[in-house]
């Protein structure tokens, strides 16, 4: 018997909910595939904690969690609460206490999902957008000096270390080698950012040597907008700075239909620390409750940690189910359907207990 140890933290708004319905799907899945069991603890760290603690997590979080083979989380964010306590007090410092620093974003347009691209199906947009999660635009170097003052200055110092933009490169060619069309589009920005990018640059030429089977190509951020959006199938693999990849992850989800499918792993590839899944989406104050969210980008990051976790079979049972489900039209509002959260869970669960995944 294969066994993994899994943190579930659904933390605030939607998050318990997306969270609770992929705990039920991964215990189907144990059922189904019989030699494999998830042992899963549940956390209550988030803004109710907050209110009670007036913390987010307790003082030992991280060394609670360190011993865990994958955390599964839900979102962050609260109407009463500012951002910058509900973020930086529990999902960053997990990020950056565990040095997750590969943050793997797979995009593709499920079947019965309607993308807002012309003449575009399942099939012709299938990517996976590494974006670098340690440094770059939000290493949170700068200040603000006179403040008020009409002479006031601000400065926001974008950091790239040798290191950082290697490991981040290596591990976007080795990604891109392990998928089918071996091709790798290294965005950038070194027409005006002449310092960070042209290392950026250099570093990927230099690691690119090492896997001469990877095809690759670089593309300044805007240009990738317009190729993105006009030309999706000649990409795969995708690697950005944390800046960039964060605005074309959100445009990527948009290609592909709706926030609520949207998944997102915080990797540590080196697997000193136990790496993080979570659904893009945030805690969706607005149907919190209303037992309305679509659980698919959930239970899709639960399959990036199943493969985490070396449990390709049932990774692959997992998408296939989810799959099977939205092909057949049981989709929650936000992505045109009818169904309720439990309802599209319980026929993803149905689905990985038929014969066809
Ligand atoms: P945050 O600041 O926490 O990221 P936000 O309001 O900017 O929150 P989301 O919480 O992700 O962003 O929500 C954006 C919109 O998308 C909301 O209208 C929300 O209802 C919708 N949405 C997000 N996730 C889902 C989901 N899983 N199912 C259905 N709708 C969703």
């Amino acid at each position: 018997m294969r066994e993994h140890s899994i943190a579930a933290i659904g933390a605030d708004g939607i998050g318990p909910e997306v969270i609770g319905a992929g705990v039920r799907v991964l215990e189907a899945l144990q059922q189904r595939l019989g030699d494999v069991r998830f042992n899963v603890t549940s956390f209550d760290w988030g803004s109710g904690y907050y209110r009670k603690h007036g913390v987010m997590m307790p003082a030992d979080g991280l060394q609670q969690l360190k011993p865990f083979d994958a955390i599964y989380f839900g979102a962050v964010g609260a109407a009463d609460i500012p951002d910058h306590i509900t973020l930086w007090g529990l999902r960053l410092p997990i990020c950056q206490g565990f040095d997750q620093y590969a943050n793997v974003r797979p995009t593709r347009i499920l079947p019965g999902i309607a993308t807002p691209l012309r003449d575009v199906g399942p099939g012709d947009l299938d990517w996976v957008i590494v974006r670098e999660n340690s440094e770059g635009e939000y290493a949170g170097n700068g200040g603000r000096t006179h403040r008020g003052m009409p002479e006031e200055v601000a400065t926001e110092v974008a950091v790239f270390t040798r290191v950082g933009v290697e490991r981040i490169m290596r591990y976007a060619f080795a990604l891109a080698q392990a998928r089918p069309r071996k091709l790798l589009t290294v965005v950038t920005k070194s027409n005006a950012q002449r310092f960070g990018l042209v290392l950026w640059d250099e570093i990927a030429e230099l690691v690119s040597r090492d896997f001469p089977d990877v095809t690759w190509d670089k593309m300044l951020v805007d240009a990738m907008t317009v190729r993105m959006t006009l030309d999706p199938k000649s990409l795969d693999t995708i690697v950005a700075t944390n800046l960039h990849a964060d605005i074309l992850s959100d445009l990527a989800g948009a290609l592909a239909g709706s926030l609520g499918v949207a998944p997102t792993a915080n990797i540590d590839p080196q697997r000193r620390y136990p790496s993080m899944f979570e659904p893009i989406h945030g805690s969706a104050f607005d149907i919190t409750g209303k037992g309305i969210a679509n659980p698919i980008a959930a239970f899709w990051t639960a399959v990036q940690m199943l493969e985490h976790l070396g449990e390709a079979d049932g990774a692959g049972r997992l998408m296939r189910a989810i799959e099977i489900v939205c092909a057949s039209g049981v989709m929650t509002p936000d992505v045109g359907g009818k169904a309720n959260t439990q309802e599209v869970t319980d026929a993803v669960i149905a689905a990985i207990h038929g014969s066809n995944v």
